[in-house]
Order: structure tokens, then C-alpha cells, then sequence
């Protein structure tokens, strides 16, 4: 006899529909719940989450150190009481204990009553960095990821291209997940250009009549130029009816006729926050979450309103947990307040960078994926930059390319006056033609663009 468990009985789906509601029907329920409603799951959920995390040896020792008893949280506001950690704690933590780190709440060895996935971050240099999800994560994961999409504008049944890379990245396989699992999509599992090229994935979206193409927003506004070389017209004929892509949104809502809804998410905790139509900000699912915002150097938690990095406690998971993780993405929370749509959930700013790339120039935080909006607004220019921050005698410089009209001369002079204007130092320019900055942001191969390196 085998004490097999499999993955259908290690999920019992009318619990977990029960506290996590799926689309449509959340945003008919939990989406309009009370304050007092939300911060009693909430308060519910993080103490439970607390004393399972204790038993992580990551946290147990951490939390040792600092102090912190996870059975003396009584309010939402002892969380910040619990130490923070950041990418380099988890990097360090897997330098001790290789290949995965001490910080996984499940082993593979717990595989046959745990059945779980592995994905991996990061890895371009050093480590990668594993997060194992039970399945019962897996579930959730991907319902959180469906209202997202849902609300973006797919619906049940809708033929979906995924063009993000399957790979040993989480991003592909959730976004898979969510559509087959809680959303009945039929999903074209295309991946990114260098499996299915671009002229093919845009002959599969026409023939199959895709609603959405899932990928990044750069990549979308490719595939577009790609429709328009073979003849046809991005709005009439791919005929998009949802636009889930991060990027440029006048460029991409221009070039699809449909609006675009940011969305907020990492891997390892997979769907936080997405925009409603009122388009003041993206609505965090707090039944699975709680977002602060701390200082960038310090840690500190920030008042709402002040600019500074996601710190993100999950509620949700059986497996590996991330209590306090500050993921270094810099955002902005918003005081509570009932949003025009009806919903009492907070909401956060857009994603506005990295926090770990800022840069110290002449006692000006300079942040590289800001200067990107920021060039890309200069007449001749377009959004595709890269900054480089460099060392040049012994002062520090940061030096922006931009794919833009080489003819005009006086381009480079116009992108470095709004720079100096926006940012307050000098940063210098350099223009040139489509394509040439390809290899430093990975265009066409990689799923998340970089816009940043770091010289010194
Ligand atoms: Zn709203």
C-alpha cells in the first residue's frame, strides 16, 4: 500500500473557493467587502500565517534575532514588528543551505503526500533562487492571477495566446494555469518569439481569434509592427479585446483600440493587485495579502501616499511562505477609501522601478526606469532606453540611450535638457536606430526587459 496523496486530494476546492472567491463571482462578493471585513481576514489569515512560518528555519532564526513572538500578534498593526528581509537574505540563505536555502516551508522529500512544483528566479548570475509550491499554492495562485485577467477583460471560454517564455520561470506557467483552471480559456501556448515566431503567433491569433496575447507590452507593440509588414491592421484584423500587458498604455491602447489595466505580481507570491476602470490605482486581493511600503535604505515603514519599496506578507499558502519580503519594487500605497468601482480594497501606484537600481549622483536619487518615462516623452524619441551608470574619473555618471531619429542632431541636447529639468543633474544622451539597444534589454528573448546596468 502507497500513501500516495494526489493532487486533487491535497486541494479541497470548496474551502479554498469558500475563502478565496474566483472570478466572476468575486467581484460580487469579497470585492466589495467592508473595511472591517477585510482587515478581520486579514488579521485572521496573518496569524495563522505566522505561527506556520515559525516553523521555517529561515524565519524561526530570524525572527529569534529580532525578537519577534508570532504568537503575540493581536492587531494588523504588529506586523511591522516581524524583521523584514530582502533577495540577498534569500541568496545567502541558499549559499548555506544549497540548492534550497532554508527558507521553503515544504521539501522535496514531502513530494508524495505534498505534491509541488518548483520554479526558480534570477540565476543570470550566481544561484538561482527555488520557490517550491504545494499545490493547494498553485490553486490559489492561479485563481488570484484569473480575477486579474477577468477584470483586465478576458472572459470564460475566450481563446488566449500565452507568449510569455515556458521556461523554469513561475510567470508562463501561472498565467497558463489561470486561464485553463479558473477561467475555461483555451490557451495557445505559443512562448516567446524565439519559439514561435512573431509572424506565426500572429497567424495563430487571427485563425483562432485570440482574445488577448499574453506577453509583455514591448513585445505586443511588436507583433503589431509585425501584423502591419504582412498587410494587416493591428486593430481590425488581431482585434485584441483585452490588453493584460504592462507597458507603454497610450502606445499599446492606441495601437489596439482597447484600454489597458495594469496589474501587479511576482513569482514567487504570484497575482497582488490590479487596476479597475476607474484608473486610479491598482486594488491589492487583501483576502491573500498585505502590501507596506518601507524605505528603500532604511526598512522603515512609510506613511501612506510616501514613494518607497513593496514589503508583501502572503496569506494564502500551505508551502513556502513569504512573510515580510521586501521585494525592492517601488510603488506607493494609498490610504483606504471607497474607490469609484465600489471596492473598499487598497490601492497602490503602478509599478515605478526597482528599488535596488537607484543611484547615488550627486546626492540625487536617481532612478533608471523613471528616466525611461521620462525620455520617452521627448519629441523623436521613443521608450526604448537603456541607462548605464559608469565611473569616469572618480565621479559617478549615468548615460541614457535611446533608440530615436539619429538624422536629428539636436535630439541628444532635447533629451538631455528634460533630463536635467525632471531629475536636477546632468545625465547625457545618446541616440540611436531600432534594434541597437536589443542586446542590453534582451528584446525577443527575455521575459523581463532590463533597462539598467550597473558600470561602476
Ligand atoms: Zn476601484
Amino acid at each position: 500500500m502507497t500513501s500516495l496523496r494526489r493532487p486533487r486530494e491535497a486541494v479541497d476546492f470548496d474551502v479554498l473557493e469558500q475563502r478565496y472567491p474566483p472570478a466572476p463571482d468575486y467581484f460580487e462578493t469579497a470585492w466589495l467587502d467592508d473595511p472591517a471585513t477585510i482587515e478581520a481576514k486579514q488579521l485572521e489569515r496573518l496569524q495563522q500565517r505566522a505561527v506556520a512560518a515559525h516553523d521555517v528555519p529561515f524565519f524561526a532564526k530570524r525572527w529569534a534575532d529580532a525578537g519577534f513572538d508570532p504568537e503575540t500578534i493581536r492587531s494588523l498593526d504588529d506586523l511591522p514588528r516581524a524583521p523584514l528581509y530582502t533577495v540577498d537574505d534569500i541568496r545567502e540563505s541558499i549559499e548555506a543551505n544549497p540548492p534550497f536555502g532554508d527558507y521553503q516551508g515544504v521539501m522535496p522529500g514531502d513530494a508524495l503526500r505534498e505534491p509541488m512544483r518548483l520554479f526558480t528566479s534570477g540565476g543570470t548570475t550566481g544561484r538561482s533562487r527555488p520557490t517550491l509550491y504545494t499545490a493547494w499554492d498553485r490553486e490559489v495562485g492561479a485563481l488570484l492571477t484569473a480575477r486579474a485577467l477577468y477584470l483586465q477583460g478576458i472572459r470564460p471560454g475566450d481563446v488566449v495566446l500565452n507568449a510569455w517564455s515556458y521556461s523554469t520561470h513561475n510567470g508562463a506557467h501561472i498565467m497558463d494555469e489561470a486561464l485553463y483552471k479558473w477561467l475555461n480559456c483555451i490557451v495557445i501556448s505559443t512562448s516567446t518569439g524565439t519559439v514561435t515566431p512573431s509572424r506565426k503567433q500572429v497567424e495563430l491569433a487571427i485563425e483562432y481569434g485570440a482574445t488577448a496575447i499574453l506577453t509583455t507590452g514591448d513585445y505586443l507593440l511588436h507583433l503589431a509592427e509585425t501584423a502591419v509588414e504582412m498587410g494587416l491592421d493591428p486593430i481590425a484584423d488581431l482585434a485584441l479585446k483585452a490588453l493584460p500587458n504592462i507597458g507603454d498604455v497610450e502606445q499599446l491602447e492606441a495601437t489596439f483600440g482597447v484600454p489597458v489595466l495594469d496589474s501587479y505580481g511576482f513569482h514567487e507570491v504570484q497575482w497582488v493587485a490590479v487596476e479597475c476602470p476607474a484608473k486610479s490605482g491598482l486594488h491589492v486581493f487583501e483576502d491573500a495579502y498585505i502590501v507596506e511600503i518601507v524605505d528603500v535604505e532604511t526598512g522603515e515603514l512609510l506613511p501612506d501616499g510616501e514613494q518607497g519599496a513593496i514589503c508583501i506578507t502572503e496569506l494564502y499558502k500551505t508551502g513556502s511562505p513569504q512573510f515580510r519580503y521586501n521585494i525592492m519594487d517601488l510603488s506607493t500605497r494609498y490610504p483606504r477609501e471607497q474607490c469609484e468601482c465600489g471596492s473598499w480594497l487598497r490601492k497602490i501606484a503602478p509599478f515605478a522601478g526597482r528599488g535596488d537600481n537607484m543611484v547615488k549622483l550627486r546626492g540625487v536619487n536617481v532612478w533608471p526606469e523613471a528616466l525611461g518615462a521620462i525620455v520617452g516623452d521627448v519629441p523623436g524619441a521613443t521608450n526604448d532606453y537603456f541607462v548605464r551608470a559608469i565611473r569616469e574619473g572618480n565621479r559617478d555618471e549615468v548615460v541614457v540611450s535611446v533608440v530615436g531619429d539619429v538624422a536629428d542632431d539636436a535630439l541628444p541636447g532635447r533629451i538631455e535638457a528634460a533630463l536635467k529639468h525632471a531629475v536636477g543633474v546632468r545625465i547625457s544622451a545618446t541616440v540611436c536606430t531600432a534594434g541597437a539597444l536589443d542586446r542590453d534589454t534582451g528584446f525577443g528573448s527575455a521575459a523581463k526587459l532590463v533597462r539598467f546596468r550597473d558600470e561602476r
